[in-house]
């Protein structure tokens, strides 16, 4: 994972799953900002990996719902 990469995250004050870029890195800790209000997290790598898998999942399931339309 690079500095100035883009990774959901839940944001503690804007309490959402938003984008985070990511600023710093110190070991498996990475310092993230929120795109939308600023606020700075500190979160661990697994964690990050972590909320990336669920949304990719999450998007996954939306382009499927999209391009079948029928399925309820
Ligand atoms: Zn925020």
């Amino acid at each position: 994972m690079d500095i100035g990469r883009t990774q959901v995250y839940r944001c503690p004050s804007c309490r959402t799953d938003t984008s985070h870029t990511v600023r710093t890195r110190q070991g498996n800790i990475y310092g993230v900002i929120c795109n939308r209000c600023q606020t700075a997290s500190l979160v661990r790598k697994d964690d990050l990996l972590f909320y990336q898998d669920l949304w990719e999942d999450e998007v996954r399931a939306i382009l499927m719902s999209l391009e079948n339309p029928d399925d309820k």
